[in-house]
Formats: structure tokens, sequence, C-alpha cells
């Protein structure tokens, strides 16, 4: 499988150091975590759900061609959030548009080509009947990581729609004009990380990233650093005894959250969005400890 090119090094008083972000590419993110998504399929206890998530990455990278382009914010704003260290994309203050609804009105016409389980086709056909009104609802609840419980199923096309739109504007930001937000913040979107790699990118090696779910962003942050409070008093590891040691949970006992760590140094196919889900059993073993999930995923919501 090919994977995406490792972001430009940059020469530092003669030091190879990596970009403080690695945008994402569109144009291959989505097909690449099919891909991942199959292979974790294979022999799992989710495999049906694993297997319909990689039918919808298909589906999040064929839209793709149908699509006019997107518009970024005009220059002036984008330069005014970097003055002020606010997010370029800010979800917070974003506005459903017609492009976003372009992108849910064909991403919801190819999986409807799918063969899908009867609550996944309930699911899609609530989301084709709703009015304009209505769909802009799911996606401001997507945005503000507030979806319903009982209506998961249909707000996972709802932000299957929104990754897409999300990181076709990312993709086309200047990596070089992005700077740090703040703790646990995506510096493009303003959101929480949904898990965090160890990458072995040449320059950057060791180096950690937090990965956003919504605009497909990965940012530097400090390892053993709690991704939501910032806390570097009381953080711990755990992960599933007799596993490969490639996924653990970095504790925080600051703020009682947990956010996954996946090492790309052992195993460089980890997929920061895919083997988050495929790795539920560390999260049912370590909410028995009473913490909660501090990474946000829209794929994991209702486990
Ligand atoms: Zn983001
Ligand atoms: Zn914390």
């Amino acid at each position: 499988m090919a994977h995406s090119p490792r972001p430009d090094p940059a020469m530092i008083g003669g030091v190879v150091r990596p970009s403080f972000a690695r945008l994402p590419q569109p144009e291959t993110l989505f097909k690449e975590r099919a891909h991942r998504f199959r292979t974790l399929a294979a022999e799992h206890d989710l495999k049906p759900y694993l297997l319909f998530l990689a039918d919808l990455c298909e589906v999040q990278h064929d839209v793709q061609t149908d699509l006019l382009p997107v518009e970024l914010p005009a220059a002036d704003d984008l330069s005014r959030a970097r003055e002020f260290e606010m997010p370029p994309l800010d979800r917070s203050r974003f506005t459903p548009d017609a492009a976003c609804e372009a992108t849910l009105n064909g991403l919801c016409s190819c999986i409807s080509m799918r063969a899908l389980t009867p609550t996944a086709d309930a699911a899609l056909r609530t989301v084709r009947n709703a009015d304009a009104a209505a769909r802009r609802a799911m996606m401001e609840s997507v945005l503000s990581d507030s979806i319903p419980v009982e209506a998961i199923a249909e707000h996972v096309f709802v932000a299957a729609a929104l990754q897409v739109h999300f990181a076709r504007l990312a993709g086309q930001l200047d990596v070089k004009n992005i700077v740090a937000v703040a703790d646990g913040v995506c510096p493009i979107c303003g959101g929480p990380p949904a898990s965090s790699l160890i990458v072995d990118w040449q320059g950057a090696g060791g180096a950690r990233f937090c990965a956003c779910a919504l605009c497909g962003t990965q940012w530097n942050y400090i390892r053993a650093k709690c991704c939501v409070c910032g806390s570097t008093k009381d953080v711990t590891y755990q992960e599933i005894e007799g596993g490969p040691g490639t996924i653990k949970a970095e504790c925080c006992g600051e703020c009682r959250t947990y956010v996954k760590v996946l090492h790309h140094q052992q195993d460089v196919l980890l997929d920061p969005i895919a083997d988050d889900v495929a790795s539920l059993g560390l999260d049912l073993l370590v909410r028995e400890t009473g913490l909660r999930r501090g990474g946000v995923n829209p794929f994991l919501i209702g486990y």
C-alpha cells in the first residue's frame, strides 16, 4: 500500500526539524484508512462494523471526484487567526454551508449503493429525508461533539461528510503558517485529538503527534503530557496484557481522562482513527479504572 509522503523537514540550525503540523492529504487519507479498516476487520469481534467503516471511508474517497473545489476563508481572516493564535478553520464558529450540504448529499448517494445493515440503512434514510435545517443541526452536533446518543447512526454519515469537507479545506492551508493554539486543541479546526502517534518520520523519529478526527491534521505535542489538560504531573500508561504493545492508553490523574498513543516505530500501518476503533478493548479496560475517554472519534461514540 502506498503511504503519504513524510512532512517536509526544515533545516533549523543545521538540525532537521519536522514541521509543527502535518496537514491532511484528502486524496489519499480516506483510501488508506479504508484499507486499514479492512485489514483490521479480519478476525475481529467488530468485523461487520469495521467493514462498514471501510466502505464508508472508500466512499469518503470516491465522493471527492464529483465535488466542486472548497473555498478557504479570506486571506485577511487567515492571517488574523494566526496573529491571535486562533484555529484558522475554527469549527466552533463554522456555519455549515452549501459545500457541506453537497458533500453530505454525495456521500449519502454513494454509500446507498453499498450493502448496509438494516440499522445503517434506516439511519441513512433519516439523513436523506431530513430537510436542510435538520441536516445543519446534525452538522452542528458533530462539530460541537454533542452527538445525541439515540441518533449516533445518523450522525456517523454526517461526521464522515464533515471529515471530507474539513480535510479538503485543511489540505489547502500553508503548513508554514500553522501555529500552536492550546493544549489538547487541533491548531487547524480547534477540536480535540482522537488519538496520538509516536511517529517514525525522518527527522522526527520518536516525536509525538496528536491526530484530529475532523480535519485530519496531525500536530506535534510533547510526550508524557496529557493531550487534554496539558498536565505532566500524574501521567501513566495502560495497555492490554499480552497484546502487541503497539497501542497504549496515556492516562492523566489530573483530569481523569486518557488518550491512546499509537507507536508507529513498532507498526507503521497504525491509523489514528481506524486503530482507535479497533482497539476498543483497551477503552473497556481503562474505563474500568474510572477514567473517561479524552479522545474524540465519531466512529467510536456508540461504544
Ligand atoms: Zn482538526
Ligand atoms: Zn489531563
